[in-house]
């Protein structure tokens, strides 16, 4: 162990053998493992017969642990980082911590390993040399809509976390603000027994959804396969985004949409993203 060290170690996100045999000698030996959720990491610790110190580092407390971790590495302890699975930061606290070393000048050494956001995409069969990770989206429908209609031109793969409480609802405003006919793959449950990849367009996907009361358990990561990026992707004409406008006045914004497409023949789906920007501009 190098002495006044930050570790960052990536732990598994299911499968235990997923712990690397580095991830395994670092956690043994530092002074303290700094741990998201103490009572969630012993059991994986004592797993593998780790007992060191344990302290919680977690988003409503990082910045004053931060202070005490990095009080702690000046006097030349070692201290892991670890969150309640996969790598920290990545969607989960750390960075607060990881700043306050680096402006401290700490060493800070990352120990790779498990993510779900590669894990999901190495597998997945989209385009993975460019993409864009999202993380989880909004809770509320309204902003969870107007961040995907932001994101609805952007031509790379998109990825993004999602709990069982909201995959039905986030796959449904995907496929009405991305378009139905994109490509898309849900990751379920990586590196678990149940493990399982649902590859179909956006528009299909609820349907498999629906299919098994099993498919809306667990852990997912959805991926979302980017914008056609060809010229003759339509736009809303002056014309058409004059009758939405005056169809918004009466009417909520999938309805005005859905009336506006009916009118002009411009697809729903550009005519949705537009009436949700107007929304957001107090329409
Ligand atoms: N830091 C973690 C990582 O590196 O993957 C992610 C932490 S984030 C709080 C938890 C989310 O990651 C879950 O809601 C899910 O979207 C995704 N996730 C974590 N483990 C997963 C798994 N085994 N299968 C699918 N998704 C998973």
């Amino acid at each position: 162990m190098q002495p006044g060290t930050l570790y960052i170690v990536a732990t598994p996100i299911g499968n235990l053998g997923d712990l690397s045999p580095r991830a395994l000698e670092v956690l043994s030996r530092v002074d303290v493992i700094a741990a998201e959720d103490t009572r969630h990491s012993r059991p994986l610790l004592t797993h593998f017969g780790i007992d060191r110190p344990l302290l919680a580092v977690h988003e409503h407390n990082e910045a004053q642990a931060a202070t005490q971790l990095i009080q702690r590495l000046r006097k030349g302890e070692s201290i892991a980082l670890i969150s309640d699975a996969g790598t920290p930061l990545i969607s989960d606290p750390g960075y607060v911590l990881v700043q306050a070393a680096r402006d401290a000048g700490i060493n800070v050494v990352p120990v790779p390993g498990p993510s779900a956001l590669i894990c999901a995409l190495s597998a997945a069969g989209l385009p993975t040399d460019r993409f864009r990770f999202e993380g989880f989206l909004p809770r509320k429908g309204p902003a969870r809509r107007a961040r995907l209609t932001a994101l609805a031109r952007d031509p790379v793969t998109l990825v993004f976390y999602e709990s069982s409480h909201r995959i039905e609802a986030s796959i449904t405003d995907m496929a009405e603000t991305l378009g139905g006919e994109r490509r898309a793959v849900i990751a379920r449950e990586l590196t678990k027994t149940f493990e399982q990849f649902a590859c179909r367009t956006l528009a299909q996907l609820p349907d498999w959804l629906a299919a098994d009361a099993r498919h809306l358990k667990g852990e997912f990561v959805v991926m979302v396969g980017g914008a056609a990026m060809d010229a003759e992707t339509p736009t809303v004409d002056a014309e058409t985004g004059r009758v939405l406008s005056l169809l918004l006045r009466e009417l909520p914004a999938g309805r005005a949409a859905s009336l506006a497409a009916q009118i002009t023949g411009c697809p729903r789906r550009l005519l949705y993203a537009r009436a949700q920007a107007l929304a957001g501009d107090g329409h």
